[in-house]
């Protein structure tokens, strides 16, 4: 099938480059036209493990292409996929600037039937005014044109993003119209050879969907943090706690990890976008906001710590820091947790000396060249100098590693392990102090 996909991000790329893999005609629209070049030159913009030999690959095919020209992109796709960003807004409302953006230039080019898929995350009800902004740009134009407009939320993760697209959990079909579903299904037949992963749905439940499992996701984290939070002062440890609870197949092991908070570029903003909605049809959503208010306290819960170990006097210590990216194999650093602790660091007049696998352009992306962050080639050239050790990102790379070398170099001999990564015990045994997250032995 012909397909178009606006917007080249994590999920639009993905999305794009599973589909030509499958044998269809991808074009991807994107209004960044440095990273339509980029990939045109067979640069992947992103880090997201397997994806640039399969971009390389369908580009070199001739089955995936770049381009910032919405007309042609238009004109391609039988299916038209929306795959831009929606950021919060300044209340924490979805913001949909772009989204509508898109299905105008839909709606000015369009030239036969299309089914028109939604593929971000979108607040219910925007169907409806994607569907109204298409008509109206068409209708500005005097054209009568047949569309369809599909809710198909996006359920991939970042670092498993590849994967998660070719063999998805589930495949929601938001859509009132048996021909859009029927061209959807086709399109995803590929990826339901095993069994059918198929949701049909109306567009509105298929929106919900998507804010409900991110928000329930969101909920498992704050609710384990705020279990650690009471492990910490009643002095038990939360991770014997969490293999107590997991052991209960109606929790499970999955998801319920505590740490320094959640990050990255969709549970923060869908929790908040979802409570606003709520807000809106007078519902107050009081466990979202505690979901939220819980995580933010805990991405604090690492410099809150340190502060404690040095009695508040910062000023001249340098942290070393594993771990930048807001999870591990990505180098998406939107909300991490290593950015609230960076900055506390800094306004406290500490330095940082960080380590990151994948995220260290991104970081100095986002804050430049600065006297107070030195970024690392290295896990150990990140202690060379440095106080303290604090792991915000777990890696892999940092399960294991030489606590006997980090005792050495560091000046204070501490670590402070913000994703509960090592055995309490087995660190004190290396002569170092341990700091974790509700480990009973914090406070
Ligand atoms: P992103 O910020 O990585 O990419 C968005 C892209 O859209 C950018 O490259 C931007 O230049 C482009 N764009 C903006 N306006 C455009 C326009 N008018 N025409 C063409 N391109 C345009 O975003 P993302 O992380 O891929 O997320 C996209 C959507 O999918 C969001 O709604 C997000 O909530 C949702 N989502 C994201 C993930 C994830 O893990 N990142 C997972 C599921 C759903």
């Amino acid at each position: 099938m012909k397909v178009t996909l606006f917007g080249t991000g994590y999920v639009g790329l993905v999305t794009g480059t599973c589909l030509a893999e499958m044998g269809n005609r991808v074009l991807c629209v994107d209004v960044d036209a440095g990273k339509v070049a980029r990939l045109k030159n067979g640069e992947v913009p992103i880090f997201e493990p397997g994806l640039s030999p399969m971009v390389k690959r369908n580009f070199e095919s001739g089955r995936l292409d770049f381009t910032t020209q919405a007309e042609p992109a238009v004109h391609h796709g039988e299916v038209i996929f929306i795959a831009v960003g929606t950021p919060p807004d300044e209340d924490g409302s979805a913001d949909l600037r772009y989204v509508l953006e898109v299905a105008r230039s839909i709606g000015q080019h369009l030239d036969r039937y299309a089914v028109v898929v939604n593929k971000s995350t979108v607040p219910v009800g925007t169907a409806d005014k994607v569907r109204a902004t298409i008509a109206q740009a068409l209708a500005e134009r005097g054209a009568v044109i047949p569309f369809d407009v599909v809710s198909n939320p996006e359920f991939l993760k970042e670092g498993d993003a590849v994967e998660d697209c070719l063999r998805p959990d589930r495949i929601v079909i938001g859509s009132s119209s048996e021909r859009a579903t029927q061209v959807l299904r086709k399109l995803y037949a590929p990826f339901n050879r095993n069994h059918d992963r198929t949701v049909v749905m109306d567009e509105r439940s298929a929106e919900l969907t998507k804010y409900a499992a991110n928000a329930m996701l969101a909920t498992k984290i704050s609710f384990m943090n705020e279990i650690a939070n009471i492990a910490e002062r009643v002095g038990a440890d939360v991770e014997q706690v969490r293999r107590g609870i997991g052991s209960d197949p109606r929790i499970g092991y999955h998801f319920i990890y505590p740490g320094c908070g959640y990050g990255g570029s969709c549970f923060p903003k869908d929790v908040q976008a979802l409570e606003r909605t709520a807000r809106t049809v007078d519902y107050d959503a009081r466990l979202l906001g505690a979901v939220e208010a819980v995580n933010h306290a805990q991405k604090g819960k690492l410099f809150e710590l340190i502060e404690r170990h040095y009695g508040g006097a910062l000023k001249g210590k340098t942290v070393a820091l594993w771990g930048l990216a807001f999870k591990p194999n990505t180098d998406d650093m939107r909300e991490a947790s290593s950015r609230r602790l960076m900055e506390q660091l800094w306004a406290a007049g500490a330095k940082v000396r960080a380590f990151d696998p994948e995220a260290r352009a991104e970081t100095t992306r986002i804050y430049g060249e600065r006297a107070d962050l030195t970024l690392c080639e290295d896990a150990y050239e990140a202690l060379d100098g440095a106080d303290v050790l604090a792991i915000v990102t777990e890696w892999k790379a940092f399960r294991a590693p030489d606590f006997a070398r980090i005792r050495d170099v560091l000046k204070d001999p501490a670590v402070f392990d913000g994703r509960n990564l090592y055995d309490p015990a087995q660190v004190e045994d290396m002569g170092l102090a341990y700091y974790g997250i509700g480990r009973g032995r914090s406070l």
